[in-house]
């Protein structure tokens, strides 16, 4: 469905107003006093403190800020991190990072397609845990659902930032137990929310419980935006007990070269020196990174700074998504125009999301494929230029 096709319609969520609160002295009063502000020099929670709720409070520093009315933070709250700001342009609405993070009245259109749980993953959680258990050997494990900002483009929106929904200790512990009683599962991810944002008491203590429980799990991934919403989040305290825990790789979400900062690069060496292994997952984001230069440029920064950029999804549709939506002939094109033209290593696999809980499937243009010639069949093979190579010894035993 082009972008332009979409109807959209009002959404009135049905849920209580989300963390809007604030702490009117922990703002900025002006753009000068943000750019003052030493991120690198404050422990993260205090920096976390000052962050922007409402588009009232971003008013007051940046430029060209649309009201919008306080439904808007149902459908997800604002939260942007002091850091986040310094990246934001002051005036230019068209800014990669305010497109993601600055609250718009269009949150609450809602195109045909989406809804809440458009991965069915609420399906696929045992009773009382906080497990998404969608593959045969590998599950999500949801710890947290806050984050340390809030995406405009989240695909867990219904459930991130609720008040209702915070993830219990009861359901972590019944999940661990999930984990224990199943030992085909060899690979577990924890998501939320954001998992770095527990205090680094709590996600040791969730942590060693996993271990305490499988300790044969081969892999135990962690998916963290905090790095790029709030890099200092990440510590030497931090990278001990992902070490102690044996934690195998922390997969993070940057959209845009922009995010790829010198604070951003410094903190997240302190993993890669612990020995974990990093991977970015991009989302295509319209207005964002949906130019084959923005992602050829993107996926060579990652790789230059030891980030292996591992998956490229298209846009879910949770809702209000649909503005950001790219179309699939798109992800072709971008797909196309990186894959050639950047180093190997650089090449993340697109993918979408099946709705319905299918899972994920990779996106690819046809490069090598089967064609029917003057009733025979051969293989085609075209590379990144369009030149054409016959193939069809390939086909035989
Ligand atoms: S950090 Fe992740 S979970 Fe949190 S709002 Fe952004 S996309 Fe959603």
């Amino acid at each position: 469905m082009s972008q332009a096709s979409i109807q959209v319609k009002q959404y009135t969520p049905q849920i209580p107003l989300k963390l809007v609160k604030n702490n009117k002295e922990d703002k900025f009063a002006d753009y000068q006093s943000l750019m003052d502000f030493d991120v690198a020099s404050r422990p993260w929670r205090e920096t976390l403190a000052h962050s922007f709720k409402t588009d009232k409070e971003l008013s007051k520093v940046f430029g060209n800020i649309n009201p919008v009315e306080e439904d808007v933070y149902k459908v997800i709250a604002t939260r942007i991190t002091p850091y986040i700001a310094q990246l934001m342009d002051k005036d230019d609405q068209a800014c990669p990072i305010r497109i993601q993070y600055v609250p718009e009245q269009n949150e609450m259109d809602v195109a045909p397609q989406e809804m809440g749980d458009q991965l069915a993953e609420d399906d696929m959680m045992p009773d009382g845990t906080s497990i998404v258990h969608r593959y045969p050997n590998r599950v999500l494990f949801l710890v947290h659902n806050i984050c340390g900002a809030y995406c405009r483009h989240c695909t867990r929106k219904r459930m991130v930032s609720d008040p209702l929904n915070v993830i219990s200790m009861e359901r972590i512990r019944k999940s661990v137990e999930y984990l224990r009683e199943h030992p085909e599962v060899q690979d577990v991810l924890l998501s939320g929310g954001d998992p770095l944002l527990l205090t680094d008491d709590k996600l040791d203590q969730v942590l060693s419980m996993i271990r305490e429980a499988r300790p044969d799990l081969k892999i135990l991934r962690i998916g963290s935006r905090l790095p790029t919403q709030l890099p200092t989040r990440i510590t030497p305290e931090l990278c001990q007990i992902l070490v102690k825990n044996r934690v195998t790789l922390l997969n993070t979400q940057v959209n845009h070269p922009k995010e790829i900062t010198p604070l951003f690069v410094k903190h997240m060496a302190m993993l890669r020196t612990s020995g974990i292994m990093l991977g970015n997952q991009s989302v295509l984001i319209k207005g964002v990174n949906d130019s084959v230069e923005v992602m050829r440029d993107l996926v060579m920064d990652l790789v230059s700074n030891g980030i292996r950029p591992y998956y490229v999804y298209s846009m879910d549709p949770a809702p209000g998504n649909s503005k950001f939506q790219v179309s699939y002939d798109r992800m072709l094109e971008i797909y196309h125009g990186i894959r050639g033209w950047v180093s190997g290593p650089a090449i993340p696999t697109f993918i979408v999301d099946g709705i319905g809980g299918l899972g994920k499937m990779p996106v690819q243009p046809e490069y090598v494929r089967k064609q029917v010639i003057d009733g025979e069949t051969k293989l085609l093979a075209t590379n990144f230029e369009g030149r054409n190579a016959d193939m069809s010894f390939l086909l035989g035993e």
